[in-house]
């Protein structure tokens, strides 16, 4: 008996549906959990089996044998059938994590998904409702210690603010349209061990970063989807035409990729500086430090049709006189020519890919906006931001 009902575990997964995890889509199905009845990922599974077993029993599909009422249950429900019921109002604006995605996001979304049963019962979605207040902890400008805040985020006034002391005017006001947040940057985690998302915002026409933490992770997590929410709508209300598909785009995106690299100056003979490096889609954004709350510049990365490109060593008709080092590869804007270089030879390949595949992209409407309004260079007197 055993062996049948191995067997038809077996064609089972290659049903479609259950061939990929039925939280994550990871293509490497190798357990299942059985009183939810779908199959999933070695990853995601882990996260079921932290819910505790009232929740979700977990099992192999392959180490141990199959009891008939487990295999009938895996064939009543399936992962297209639980995902109708257990994803059946998961709003537009909740980012639904790959494999890829940082393990927080898909902790989350299984514990909505499953424990709270968010996508159910949509009284629980706090982050749809436009307005969020509570405390997170922010790191210090000053001194790099993490201190307690209390942050407002308001749809209607289309504002994240918070505040020093809350009995005071708010020490920053932050226009929602103008957010981003990367999720779980690995220099915030490392550093602190806790849940963290960084906040990335223009101010006067320069990007100011806020690096935001939390103990509990599902609170971390609903501050994201509140962000997320309002921005959507506000978005709606200025493209009333635009699809939902093209709005997502433009609701938080994580860096394509961060680290150092040396980067010369504008003068002849500039030498190459150590930079922390943060590629934000259409931005290339050089610090001295990875967690300086400023840019020292930032270039606008256009579309290769405006003579923007990217290519290995020093751009040729430039007139560097710097010696080479390392590995290098040269950002070209219709105005500089910008000289980078790094240690690595698959660092430097995979910083050229990354950049190609953005000044590949077509421009969008907030991409010329963006343009236009971005401070390439900060002058070092200003710092006036409150
Ligand atoms: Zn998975």
């Amino acid at each position: 008996m055993a062996d049948v009902n191995s067997k038809r575990i077996s064609e089972l997964i290659r049903i479609p549906g259950n061939s990929t995890c039925a939280d994550c889509k990871s293509d490497v199905v190798e357990y299942a959990s059985y009183n939810i009845g779908v199959f999933l990922c070695a990853n995601c599974a882990g996260v079921h089996r932290s819910l505790g077993a009232h929740i979700s029993k977990v099992k192999h599909l392959k180490l141990g044998s199959w009891e008939d009422s487990q295999v009938k249950r895996m064939e009543e429900v399936g992962n297209t059938v639980a995902r109708r019921k257990f994803e059946e109002r998961v709003p537009v604006c909740y980012r639904k994590p790959t494999q890829e995605a940082p393990h927080i996001l898909k902790e989350q979304w299984i514990r909505a998904k499953y424990e709270r049963e968010e996508f159910i019962h949509t009284s629980k979605q706090r982050y749809t409702r436009g307005t969020m207040e509570g405390y997170l902890y922010k790191r210090s400008k000053v001194d790099n210690t993490v201190k307690q805040r209390k942050f407002v985020l308001s749809e209607k006034d289309k504002i994240l603010k918070y505040y020093v002391n809350d009995k005071k005017e708010p020490k920053a006001e932050i226009r929602i349209l103008e957010i981003n947040i990367s999720f779980a940057p690995e220099k915030l985690t490392e550093s602190l061990r806790k849940p963290a998302f960084q906040i990335s915002f223009l101010n006067q026409g320069s990007t100011r970063h806020i690096f935001i933490y939390h103990n509990d992770p599902e609170v971390l997590v609903e501050w994201y989807m509140a962000i997320r929410s309002a921005k959507l709508n506000l978005l709606h209300v200025a493209h009333p035409t635009v699809a939902d598909s093209e709005l997502l785009q433009c609701l938080t995106q994580d860096f394509l990729k961060e680290g150092y690299l040396y980067k010369t100056g504008p003068k002849p003979n500039d030498g190459f500086k150590k930079r922390w490096c943060t590629l934000d889609g259409r931005k290339l954004m050089y610090h001295e430090q990875p967690m300086d709350p400023y840019p020292k510049g930032e270039i606008f990365l256009g579309s290769d049709c405006e003579g923007f490109s990217v290519g290995e060593g020093a751009e040729p008709t430039s007139c560097s006189k710097v010696r080479e080092q390392g590995f290098s590869f040269h950002v070209k804007t219709p105005t500089r020519c910008f000289w980078f270089s790094t240690d690595r030879q698959d660092d430097r390949d995979e910083w050229i890919s990354l950049l190609q595949t953005v000044i590949k992209r077509p421009m969008t409407p907030q991409d010329f906006y963006l343009n236009g309004i971005l401070v390439k260079k900060r002058a070092s007197s200003f710092f006036s931001i409150r």
